[in-house]
């Protein structure tokens, strides 16, 4: 099973669900991810700060799949900002994964009391028309720090990734990022496995639909349009987060986990946050 594509305002395309891969580092790491592309796997989510490029290039090599068929997406650290900067940081990031493109780049986080994330973006354009990545993206920009981006360069990102699930549905940016034909992705899609999968509107509607709560969370990002990059580190679990393509949920069930929200879980406010 492998999940359906989503294009892109680049003319590219995404999976609609890949695989996060914080903490899936080493061998036990590396062995998890070959797991997941062999289950049907076709996007890895990294990062320079999660220092596992080298075990996700390792796993795609092991795996045997071919490497046109995955979608490699890693991320700049805000160490890295700075035109000059990000060119030697996706040099590098490459040469870790030991790859000769990356698929989909996103600054991970704007840094904004850093305030060099629009040289930084100048350089990820230059990066695409080098060749080192197919697409550009960021990570855990606001509507505020997008919108200086696009009017700066006139590049719209491809792809923004974003804290988002039940309790943080992200309405407004989603809507703004559906205005500017940027495709959102989820970030901490199962809120981390903490209580919302217990939460009773989501059993119950995984009872209706004979799904696991997870799956259920899972078709919700879907249905709303974002593309979820779940964590496991276990084969069967992997399967599971996977298997979500083949139901659909009601508008009224959409709506009902929505009705979850409650704000951001972790300290990630993007206009305070800084992540070096
Ligand atoms: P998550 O995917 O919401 O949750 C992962 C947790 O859920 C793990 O403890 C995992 O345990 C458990 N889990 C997964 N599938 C399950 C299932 N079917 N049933 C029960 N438990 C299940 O959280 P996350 O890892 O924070 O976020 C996902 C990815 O988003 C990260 O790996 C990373 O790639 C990305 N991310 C990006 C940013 C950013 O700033 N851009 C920030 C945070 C995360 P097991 O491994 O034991 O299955």
């Amino acid at each position: 099973m492998t999940a359906p594509l989503r294009s892109l305002n680049d003319g590219n395309s995404l999976p609609q669900l890949g695989l996060g891969t914080y903490k899936l580092n080493d061998g036990e790491g590396v062995a998890a991810m070959v797991a997941a592309l062999e289950s049907g796997y076709r996007m890895l989510d990294t990062a320079v700060n999660y220092g596992n490029e080298e075990a996700v290039g390792a796993a795609l090599h092991r795996s045997g799949v071919d490497r046109s068929d995955v979608a490699v997406v890693s991320k700049l650290p805000g160490r890295d900002h700075g035109f000059d900067e990000t060119l030697a940081s996706i040099r590098g990031s490459l040469e870790r994964l030991g790859l000769d493109w990356i698929d989909l780049h996103l600054i991970h986080w704007p840094n904004p009391s850093v305030d060099r994330y629009v040289d930084t973006w100048r350089a990820m354009i230059k990066a695409r028309e080098y060749g080192m990545v197919r697409s550009i993206g960021v990570s855990n920009f606001t509507i505020g720090h997008l919108t200086r981006l696009i009017d700066q360069t006139g590049v719209v990102p491809a792809v923004n990734q974003v804290e988002l699930h039940p309790y943080f549905p992200q309405g407004a940016q989603r809507a703004f990022h559906a205005e500017q034909g940027i495709v959102t992705e989820s970030w901490s899609p199962l809120a981390r496995r903490t209580e919302l999968l217990a939460e009773p509107v989501v059993t119950e509607i995984a009872e209706a639909h004979d799904r696991t709560p997870t799956q259920v969370v899972l078709r919700w990002h879907v249905q709303l349009g974002s593309i979820p990059i779940p964590k496991s580190s276990d084969a069967s679990r992997q399967r599971e987060n996977l298997d979500v393509f083949d139901f659909t949920l009601a508008q009224d069930e959409v709506d009902a986990i929505s009705g979850l929200e409650r704000g951001r879980l972790w300290d990630g406010d993007p206009e305070t946050h800084e992540e070096m």
